[in-house]
């Protein structure tokens, strides 16, 4: 019987991530896929006589990931922050800089400025750099616009860079981010104009995939993102949480109770917030660039969250003011040194995991049949080595529903 494929790669080692655990390593295998999803993988002994591709890739011996899933950035902004990073190093706290409005309102104020063609370049500069590392799927945040047309102008950027590139993106609205100059001292105004006003509107052009919110003192407490996460629940969409990133604020539980696909951060979280996530099932998005950048000292409670089986995403939190870094590859190496993640754990934190903090795991993030088929392929002689090196390296290609986008 014939079993005609689009495409076939062969002599390619597998890491197919799709168990609970390991890399699902499968040596000297091919892969096979027809319509953009996978249609056959095994040892390459084992092809089936009849398949028949109308292409066919060497893989050159190398190894083959699924394409890595950056499940959180801010990867849309306008200006620079590295005036902050100075004053950092002079003493000055996240916090202090925050009071002085610099930190995420300085980031608004460039953001509003710019036209949407300066922030489409400025972010297509730093997606370029994440497709380089293997990433086929970017979640994309907003959060720098903080009214109506600068957080659509972000929007639309966002997906107009997932259609400019050959990658998906995943657009998360963020107006929750920080308490924009125009209503400081009302933040209860501006939930209640998100959630009635702002939101409904995006939500309406089709430019929010998910929504998400910045639960600390400096920002927004449960109370008021619990309202603005029910004005997102009756839109049908899925809630994220920024939590217990500087304090200890209660976080984790509201993720858990509203049935978040992630908490992220987490230096601060406690052990009533790490129950009840593991009750619920939320993912842990691990940002170890944005601990590094803050020269934290409190890292995640990684052992209790392997203990009580929480999953553990890792993703780069690409932003102006914490973590300007557009390097998965450097996030898992970080993962593992300053977190103490395995390699194997922090490869499956930017595969498999981090398909689930964005809802979307039935589709991508593993090496299976049926799945889409987004892969990176990597010149290295074991999987391990993508954590291993301190970022520096790039994929020798990527392939996306299907598609070899580069040399492959
Ligand atoms: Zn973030």
């Amino acid at each position: 019987m014939t079993m005609p494929v689009d495409t076939l790669w062969s002599n390619v080692h597998l890491a197919t991530l799709d168990m609970a655990s390991g890399y699902g390593e499968i040596e000297d295998a091919a892969i096979a896929v027809s319509n953009g999803r996978i249609a056959w993988l095994g040892p390459r002994a084992d092809l089936p006589r009849g398949l028949q591709a109308a292409v066919t890739h060497d893989g050159n011996g190398g190894w083959l990931t699924p394409g890595l899933i950056d499940c959180h950035t801010h990867l849309v902004w306008a200006g620079s922050r590295a005036q902050e990073f100075e004053q950092r190093l002079q003493g000055a706290s996240y916090t202090d800089i925050a009071a002085q409005g610099g930190g995420i309102l300085a980031t608004v104020h460039a953001t509003r400025a710019a036209s949407e063609q300066a922030l489409f370049a400025q972010s297509a500069q730093r997606l370029r750099t994440l497709l380089d590392e293997g990433v086929t799927s970017v979640e994309i945040k907003s959060g720098y616009g903080l009214d109506l047309a600068s957080e659509r102008r972000c929007l639309a950027v966002a997906r107009r860079l997932g259609r400019e590139h050959r990658v998906h993106v995943a657009t998360t609205f963020l107006g929750a981010h920080a308490v924009p100059t125009e209503y400081a001292g009302r933040a209860d105004t501006y939930i209640a104009m998100l959630a009635t006003e702002m939101l409904p509107a995006l939500h309406a052009e089709h430019l929010v995939d998910a929504v998400d919110g910045y639960c600390e003192p400096l920002a927004f407490t449960p109370a008021q993102l619990r309202r603005l996460f029910a004005a997102a629940r009756a839109l049908g969409l899925p809630v994220k949480l920024h939590a217990e990133q500087l304090s200890d604020s209660g976080g984790a539980a509201l993720a858990a109770e509203v049935g978040a696909l992630s908490a992220d951060h987490l230096e601060y979280v406690n052990d009533a917030g790490l129950a009840a996530m593991a009750q619920a099932g939320t993912v842990a998005v691990l940002l170890p660039g944005a601990y590094y950048a803050l020269r934290e000292t409190r890292a995640p409670p990684v052992a209790a969250m392997r203990r009580l089986g929480i999953p553990m995403a890792v993703a780069t939190d690409c932003n102006p003011g914490t973590s300007p870094c557009a390097s998965p590859l450097l996030m898992l190496n970080m993962a593992c040194t300053l977190f103490g993640l395995t390699p194997e754990e922090a490869l499956a934190g930017v595969t498999r995991v981090a398909a689930r903090a964005l809802g979307l795991h039935a589709d991508r993030g593993r090496l299976a049949v049926g799945l889409r088929a987004d892969f990176a392929l990597w010149d290295i002689d074991h999987p391990r080595e993508l954590a291993y090196w301190i970022g520096g390296r790039s994929c020798s290609g990527r392939v996306v529903d299907g598609v070899a986008m580069d040399a492959i």
